[in-house]
């Protein structure tokens, strides 16, 4: 089973409560953990054996990329970037899924090249630590704010 089509699962039944906006080729949801502030993922909206952006129809493809760059701006101008990071790697769940990250300096700490490189230098742990889950409140608070640039962009 992938863990990404049982979240969509979710959100169809108005039981996820990090989903944010239906867009016409995903949906927008804040990632469990908040260690990089304003983390985000845009999931696509169909599995099936589409797991290579190259399986997309040419259409499709380029509708999923306008509006992944779109999420990207919603989220930078919500959270305060100082520079976007957009993953798409699937290597937990093949599921086609970008890994949105607002970046601002000495988020990786030392880690990396003296506290410069990409998220996954920064420990696991860390990363996924328990501490970093937004409460409820702030969970609702960054929904309302991503969704009102999400609407003022699309
Ligand atoms: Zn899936």
């Amino acid at each position: 089973m992938c863990l990404i089509c049982d979240r969509i699962e979710m959100i169809k039944k108005g039981e996820n409560p990090y989903f944010v906006k239906e867009l016409e080729t995903g949906y927008v949801v804040i990632g469990d953990n908040q260690h990089f502030y304003g983390y985000t993922l845009f999931l696509y909206k169909n599995h099936e054996n589409k797991t290579e952006l190259f399986h997309l129809q040419s259409d499709e493809k380029m509708k999923f990329l306008e509006e992944m760059s779109i999420v990207a701006e919603a989220v930078s101008k919500s959270f305060g970037a100082e520079k976007m990071n957009y993953e798409l790697l699937g290597m937990g769940d093949a599921h086609l899924h970008w890994h949105l990250y607002p970046r601002r300096s000495g988020d990786i700490e030392n880690y990396g090249n003296n506290g410069k490189g990409p998220v996954w230098w920064y420990p696991m742990d860390k990363m996924y630590s328990d501490e970093n889950r937004p409460t409820g409140n702030e969970l609702e608070e960054m929904r309302r704010k991503l969704l009102s640039e999400l609407d003022k962009l699309i």
